[in-house]
């Protein structure tokens, strides 16, 4: 099976574990800081249901396990994620961890200077 890629840089995305407020999670993480979550995946992070709110807006990403076209959507909290309708992942941007205020979570995906997003 080849690596998902990152929906933003392409770069390939790597399996990391993760300890969240004394909880054992893992993700797909990229050297520029964005997260992949399966849907289970950032329930298990977030520690429980997680509600997305529906966003009207678009985005040229894509899922990297479907290839499908992401759809942006809140988090609890405002904070703007995508999401893929088909397979539930979500993506996060570097500065969408950030937002997360999760340390447990910065840690693993802290990117290099060089690297770190740039926005939009
Ligand atoms: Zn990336
Ligand atoms: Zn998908």
């Amino acid at each position: 099976m080849s690596p998902l890629r990152c929906p933003d840089c392409d770069l390939p995305l790597e399996g990391r574990a993760c300890v969240v407020a004394g909880r054992a999670g893992s993700l797909s993480g990229c050297t520029c800081g964005g997260a992949w979550f399966t849907w289970l995946q950032l329930e298990q992070v977030l520690g429980g249901e997680v509600a997305l709110e529906p966003l009207s807006a678009q985005t040229a990403r894509r899922c990297p396990t479907c290839t499908l076209s992401l759809t942006p959507v809140l988090l609890p909290g405002v904070i703007p994620v995508e999401t893929c309708s088909a397979c539930r992942g979500v993506w996060l941007d570097w500065p969408d961890v950030l937002d997360l205020r999760l340390p447990g979570l910065e840690a693993v995906l802290q990117p290099a200077p060089a690297q770190r997003y740039a926005g939009l």
